[in-house]
């Protein structure tokens, strides 16, 4: 049987480029960057050519790139990193649909004793820079760290970070960031998807995996804007500036810099390519399915990300038996992120948009890539409905 991947957000195939850059790397026998000979040399000149690379394709300059392991890393080293270099008064403002990588340091600042607001989100899942104002400007405190994500993976809403950075007085992007307020976002879901070129205009620190665009797992980068304050989380070595020490992945990191700057380059692409295959993949499955609801931003919606359709299907009951089900019968989809994937609790994020119970029990994310089909579409509505009784 050939299994359609309806699971692209919680990773996308390899691009061959960043395969084969990875396997060049891996056979031309680097050493370890920190070491002055030879292969160490080439070590060094492989990873700055891959952080020219990354840095030319992001518009951020290359002191402003930390890699790190992956995206959860990047999260806790921008949340536990800003906290311990900030003053020690500091508030955390985040928001009720962010991922386990965020959600989990914050509630550990919580239970240290931190000052935590989480703002809510509209019933399409969006989050209003406004709102996010209100909180700061209410709280008594001089500082805050404010991480909010810049696309939702469960629902693909997106925030307004040109916005958000406008109201908080931040506008002037490079220039200066208001004083005592740390922008952290989580990126991971929008590189690739949406137009994320100004990241570093409009917040302090970005998150981003390269395996979410076609890179290898395990690589990650926290962007850090030139001056932002930020405490390592690991000691060792002088690597990445010190922020990050440990033996670079020099492999997987000139693996991630092609597929990054793939990604950049067809944005645009993808985005009218997967917005299509979403249409299509909504039209058949509720033309097909009585009861299915769309959770998050409607279609029409253009801030949304154009790769994601998350829906509930309440006759199907228990959205994690309906991803078991549909495995069985060939087709990946998941109920919640995949990091959260051994809870029994339905999702937080459906549960945020305030919907009753039994819609967020039900409630399946299907997130498609650029190796999708149109053909993979009709083959997984069609499987769905033979797993639900229904024929399609
Ligand atoms: N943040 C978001 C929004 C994600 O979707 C993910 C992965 O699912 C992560 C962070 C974690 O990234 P990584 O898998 O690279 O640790």
């Amino acid at each position: 049987m050939n299994r359609v991947h309806l699971d692209h957000n919680a990773t996308t195939p390899m691009r061959p480029e960043a395969r084969e850059a990875l396997l060049e790397a891996l056979d031309s026998g680097l050493g370890n960057a920190s070491s002055v000979h030879d292969s160490g040399r080439r070590a060094r000149a492989a990873i700055d050519e891959a952080r020219e690379r990354i840095g030319a394709a992001l518009g951020v300059q290359e002191d402003e790139i930390v890699f790190t392991s992956g995206g959860t890393e990047s999260n806790n080293l921008a949340i536990f990193g800003a906290i311990e270099a900030g003053p020690s008064d500091m508030d955390v403002i985040t928001s009720a649909i962010e991922h386990a990588a965020v959600l989990a340091p914050v509630q550990v600042l919580e239970s240290r004793g931190r000052q935590v607001t989480r703002v809510p989100c509209d019933t399409a899942g969006r989050l209003d820079p406004g709102t996010i104002v209100e909180r700061l400007e209410s709280s008594p405190a001089p500082s805050a760290l404010i991480s909010v994500m810049a696309a939702n993976n469960e629902l693909g809403s997106t925030t307004d970070l040109e916005g958000l950075s406008d109201a908080l007085g931040m506008g002037n992007g490079r220039q200066a960031g208001r004083s005592g307020i740390i922008l952290h976002t989580d990126a991971v879901q929008l590189l690739g998807k949406r137009p994320a070129g100004g990241l570093l205009e409009w917040v302090d620190l970005a998150t981003l995996s390269a395996h979410k665009v076609g890179g290898p797992p395990g690589v990650g980068l926290l962007l850090r804007r030139v001056g932002t304050p930020l405490g390592a989380q690991l000691h060792g070595g002088a690597q990445e500036a010190g922020v990050r020490p440990g033996t670079e992945n020099v492999a997987a990191i000139c693996a991630a810099a092609r597929a990054i700057e793939l990604a950049v380059q067809e944005t645009g692409e993808f985005a009218a390519r997967t917005s299509a295959l979403i249409k299509e993949l909504w039209k058949e499955l509720s033309s097909a399915l009585p009861n299915v609801h769309l959770n998050g931003p409607p279609l029409s919606d253009e801030t949304r990300l154009p790769n994601t359709l998350n829906v509930s299907m309440p006759d199907a009951g228990d959205a994690r038996m309906l991803v078991t089900r549909l495995d069985l019968a060939g087709v990946e989809v998941s109920a919640g992120s995949a990091c959260a994937s051994g809870s029994l609790e339905p999702s937080h994020v459906v549960r945020a948009l305030g919907h009753d119970l039994q819609r967020a029990r039900s409630a399946v994310r299907m997130s498609v890539g650029r190796t999708t089909t149109k053909a993979e579409i009709s083959t997984a509505v069609d499987r769905m409905c033979i797993t639900l009784g229904k024929a399609s």
